[in-house]
Order: C-alpha cells, then structure tokens, then sequence
C-alpha cells in the first residue's frame, strides 16, 4: 500500500511521539509498584502523583478528585454504576441521552435490569439537548444525569455548563463523559458544575488502556474494584505507571496546544467539508453546521443511494482509513443509532461515513482523500439502479 492516511482520530489517536519518550523509562528503570514503601516505589508514586496534577490542572480539579482507571468505557462504568447504586435508597431515576456512547448506553441498560429507571432523552437534528429537556425531566426519585460533553459520531458539543447549572439546582449529580473532549473543549469542573467526568488517554495522543474518572470532593459511589487499597480505597489494582505518565504528558501537550490544534484541524475540516458539497451530489452532512458547537475534527456525511461500508472499504483499499457509523458497532449491519436519533433516515444513515481530522494530517492528505473519495463515489453509484433514477432529487436534504 503505497499511502497510509488516517482520519479516524475519533477511533484513537497515535501516541505523541514526546509522550512515548516521557514513558519508557517506567517500562524499563522506575518499575517499582506505586504502593511499595521502598525507593523504587516511591519513585513511581511521584511520577504518578505528578500525572494526577497535571490531570487535575487541566480540568481545573483538585489532584484528591482523580482517579486512575482502564479508559472511558471504565470510567463511565464507574461513574453511573457507581453513583448509582450509592443513591439506590434516594431514588432510581438516570437521565441521560440517546446519543450518549455505549459505555453509557450499555451501563444504564443493565441498571434498567436491576430495577433503575432511565430517560434517554431525545436530540434535535443537528445532535444537542437542551438544559431545559434536563430539567423538565427531573423527578424527586433522580439520582444521576449523564450527557456527554462532546459526541463521537457527529461531534456536537453538548451544553454541558447549562445542563451542570440544572443538575446543581435540583440537587442530582452530573457526570459527564468527555472521552472526546479533553483536547478539544476547554472544560473547567468548577464553572461547568461537573460533579463526574470521565476520560481517556487514547483520544488525545496519549497511550492506549488508561483514562481517569474525575470525582467531585463529596461525591459518593461505590469502589468500583474490590482488592487493595490503591485509589484511596477506592478503585483496586496495581498502578499503569507508564500509561498514567503517558496520560499526564498528553493532557498536559493536548490542553496547551488546543487552540493550535483546533485551528488546524478545522482549517481542514472546513476545506474538506466545502469541497465534498460542492463536488458530490445527493450527499448530507450530518450533525450542526454551527462550527462553535462542533468537534474541530468532526465531518460525517451520508452518501446516497450507496453503503457506508462499500465506502469504506474501497477508501481502505486506497490507503485511507476512516470509520462508517461507529467503530464500536463496525462489522454490524446495524445503522448508527446517533444518526437515527438526529433523525436522519435509515436509508441514509446505511450510507454514512465519518472523517475524523488529527493534528498531523495534512492539506495534501485531505487533497488525495478527496480526489479518491470522487472516484470511490462515483464508481459505486455507476453500479446503482436508484441513483440512476433519482440522481439530484433532493428528496432528504
Ligand atoms: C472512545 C470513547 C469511549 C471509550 O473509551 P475507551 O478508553 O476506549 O474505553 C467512551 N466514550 C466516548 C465518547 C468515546 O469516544
């Protein structure tokens, strides 16, 4: 294969080559176990007590209210089940939205089982919820909202000071999944009234298999892993130090250079955008068209009368990788449920692609993409009937 583009930052992301470098000396040298009381653990401890500052530094937290876990799916675990079940006798009402990631959805589809109730409150057709949809939602039986900060499929970002605003109001805690957030939206826990927020290493040039669960001072949930005391008791198992050091130098790098980053990123979002309306018939653009309410990185597009995965997989085979729905749900002939909920119809969403930008692409990438993704299209389109037909009824858009 002669090119290898990748723009499915929202998937993962590499880890930034400095990040690597700040890591390796705890695979190799400082191995010591955090909890040991000799020196090669007191070592670990303070890179990892230095991680956890820089962490909690960047959200405008306290470096008690971090806690170290295996990602986002993890933290979000942890978070919804967690309070949860530490509410149960207040109540067993959750809200949350339909949009929300499986690591959310999943969670409270087992706490449905187990006899909570959960709203999964509906999105408009660009993809947002309103503070009021919150509030209007509140019973006296609520224990937990959780509305992302930022979606991973069409990249909205969510009024998540506005909904915090609600949450404290009424007394209900709020947890926030900002796994594709951190980065790219500027969050401070204290001003957006976050009582929880999850996150994950991967998604901002960081290692693979870490993230944190940021817990408001007071916030009550279970532990989420019986075993030793590590986490304050809260959250057992031996430290990652090397994955916890590569998290703090990511957050650290990610949130000093989102401006740049965020900036080029949308400089080539914007042209890519531009140029696929302008040269592709009988496409949608998915998700808001109001740039401040939208991932930098973000463009997803449903191409008519044509599969997603045919898409794809033609792009794959041009040395381009992106994603069709959601990475969690590929391999399903399942359309994307975000799409769905932003009402997007299902012959459409079948038909859907998303193209998430990093901070080393490059123009000349974007350029190639495009010229591939005309010849991509046009080729499947030659071999269908519909389109034929149809070509240029603008039946959906
Ligand atoms: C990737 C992602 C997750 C899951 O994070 P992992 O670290 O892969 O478990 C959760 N929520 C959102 C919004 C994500 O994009």
């Amino acid at each position: 294969m002669e090119r290898r583009i990748y723009l499915d930052n929202s998937a993962t992301t590499h880890t930034d080559a400095e990040v690597l470098q700040k890591m390796l000396p705890y695979f190799s040298d400082v191995y010591g176990n955090g909890s040991s009381q000799h020196f090669f653990g007191r070592e670990a401890l303070a890179a990892i007590d230095e991680a956890r500052e820089k962490v909690a530094k960047a959200i405008g937290a306290k470096p008690s209210e971090i806690y170290f876990t295996s990602g986002g799916t993890e933290s979000d675990n942890w978070a919804i089940k967690g309070a949860a079940h530490a509410l149960r006798a207040k109540g067993n009402h959750i809200i949350t939205t339909a949009i929300e990631h499986p690591a959310v959805i999943q969670t409270c589809k087992r706490l449905e089982k187990e006899g909570f109730e959960v709203t999964y409150l509906p999105v408009d057709d660009e993809g947002f919820v309103t503070a009021d949809q919150v509030e209007n939602a509140i019973t006296d039986k609520t224990v937990l909202i959780s509305v992302m900060t930022a979606n991973n499929e069409v990249g909205t970002i969510e009024p998540i000071r506005e909904i915090g605003a609600v949450a404290k109001k009424h007394k209900v805690l709020f947890h926030t999944d900002a796994v594709q957030a951190i980065g790219n939206v500027p969050i401070d826990v204290v001003k957006d009234n976050i009582d929880m927020l999850s996150m994950s290493a991967h998604k901002f040039y960081g290692p693979k298999g870490v993230g944190v669960l940021y817990k408001r001072t007071g916030v009550k949930t279970e532990r989420f892993m019986d075993g030793g005391e590590q986490e304050r008791n809260m959250r057992a198992s031996t430290l990652n130090t090397p994955g916890i050091v590569g998290l703090g130098a990511a957050i650290e790098k990610a949130v000093r250079d989102m401006e740049k980053n965020n900036a080029h990123v949308k400089e080539l979002r914007d042209f890519f955008v531009a140029e696929v309306l302008a040269n592709i018939s009988d496409v949608r653009y998915n998700g808001t068209k109001d740039t401040s309410r939208r991932l930098a990185s973000n463009a997803n597009f449903s191409f008519e009368y044509i599969e997603g995965e045919s898409i794809l997989m033609s792009l794959d085979l041009a040395g381009i990788a992106v994603s069709s729905g959601s990475a969690c749900s590929s391999g399903s002939l399942e359309p994307s449920y975000v799409l769905l909920s932003l009402g997007v119809p299902i012959e459409l969403a079948h038909g859907s692609i998303r193209f998430s930008f990093g901070k080393d692409n490059t123009r000349e990438e974007v350029e190639y993409t495009l010229t591939k993704l005309y010849e991509v299209v046009a080729r499947l389109r030659e071999m269908s009937p519909l389109f034929k037909k149809f070509e240029g009824e603008k039946k959906y858009v």
